[in-house]
């Protein structure tokens, strides 16, 4: 429970860059939902004074490159195994026909997700890649960030899972930025029924080592935390500090994304409890304390149709939104209607503004990776760095 003395410093903590303290956050995430609107109120004069009048959204089409996969998270269903329905790794001539899409629909941004390393487990994934011409997915995913890049209007931007040094350099010549969800930083996930029991690219020192490799390279760089799957609140504080302190120390956090757990059924945490209003906005409210000039994310699908009040825990993104394709990870939660977006965000008295995959304060971080991203940016960003062809 926070106490009086915690929300009368909040006010001044707000307005301040100076972030909270590990202590006061692990207080402040425990308290309950009657000293909720002292804690929001406190998020959005920070976001207000850092972040004021705009919220970001990136128009998107999604490009699932292969959805093999070789971990088995307790919450996916996403991932296939080889001759599961609909395991699938799409052609390049399918990867540009959804490009080709997504260019008539306005989209400025190609995310690529995909199973994190199949060919490592899966024979089946080595002979689709040797029929294609590549020795690994990485591989693949490289030369179709760069088919992407040259051959349209969208910029890419992968989220392949781990990545080693010389995969993070080569991917960054060919996308303005990436992504690495760090999810937790909690070890006791990894063990047996827990969410992190068969994924052994979710252990998580090995995604701190990634996300600190991008910030030795400069990579702008998108992670964030998945709240609600067996992590204390204790736990979810540590995970935001790590991120901060990362983003301290290189500077490269382009953005935090706080996203809620959504039970999904035929999955071994099909009866998970998942976050409630309260514990999501308490969490917003307490990573945007935490990291008060950062950008912060949340994802308005999985929270529909009540999203509109993430915007009270201090967010000032709303990520990816595609007007073409489903969110593949979450395909039960539809993305909102551009124009409906548009219009809940203008209720709370914000302007929504389309932003490429990179932010605009870090284009010319991204622009100094390669000659080729230097051109492209300089094509599709306005003087204020925002998507050029906003739809
Ligand atoms: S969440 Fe990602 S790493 Fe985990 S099983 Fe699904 S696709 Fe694989």
């Amino acid at each position: 429970m926070a106490t009086v003395s915690e929300f009368a410093a909040l006010s001044e903590l707000s307005t301040s860059a100076a972030p909270l303290s590990r202590e006061a956050a692990y207080h402040l995430l425990q308290s309950d939902d009657a000293a909720l609107p002292s804690l929001l109120a406190a998020a959005q004069s920070a976001r207000d004074k850092f972040k004021p009048g705009v919220i970001t959204h990136s128009r998107k089409v999604f490009i699932p490159l292969t959805n093999l996969c070789r971990d088995y998270c307790g919450y996916c269903t996403f991932r296939r195994d080889p001759g599961d329905p609909g395991a699938h790794t799409m052609t390049p001539d399918e990867v540009m026909e959804v490009v080709r899409a997504g260019e008539r629909m306005g989209c400025t941004e190609a995310l690529f997700s995909l199973g994190d390393k199949p060919e490592l487990l899966f024979p089946d994934m080595r002979d689709t890649l040797r029929h294609l011409g590549y020795k690994s997915t990485l591989h693949y995913l490289e030369a179709m960030c760069e088919k992407v890049l040259r051959e349209s209007s969208l910029l890419p931007h992968p989220n392949p899972g781990l990545m080693s040094t010389e995969w993070l350099k080569r991917l960054s010549s060919v996308s303005p930025s990436m992504g690495l969800m760090l999810e937790t930083t909690s070890d006791r996930l990894l063990a047996k029924n827990a969410a992190h029991e068969n994924a052994p690219d979710k252990i998580p020192a090995k995604r701190l080592r990634v996300s600190e490799d991008a910030g030795h390279q400069k990579i702008p760089f998108t992670t964030g935390i998945l709240i609600g799957i067996g992590e204390t609140l204790e736990e979810r504080v540590d995970t935001l500090i790590a991120i901060r302190d990362l983003h301290l120390k290189y500077g490269h956090i382009q953005e935090v994304i706080v996203q809620n757990f959504r039970a999904k059924s035929k999955t071994p945490m099909a009866n998970w409890p998942e976050p409630d209003r309260g514990d999501m906005l308490r969490t917003l409210a307490v990573a945007r304390l935490l990291m008060p000039t950062m950008n912060i994310q949340a994802p308005p699908n999985l929270s529909d149709p009540h999203y509109a009040d993430l915007l009270d825990g201090g967010i000032n993104d709303w990520g990816g939104v595609s007007p073409l394709t489903p969110d593949f990870i979450n395909p039960e939660k539809p993305w909102p209607h551009l124009e409906q977006l548009r219009h809940k965000t203008a209720a709370k008295g914000f302007a929504l503004k389309q932003r490429l995959p990179v932010y605009p304060e870090f284009a010319q971080q991204a622009s100094a990776h390669s000659e080729l991203l230097a051109h492209k940016l300089g094509t599709a960003a306005n003087a204020d760095g925002y998507a050029r062809r906003a739809a």
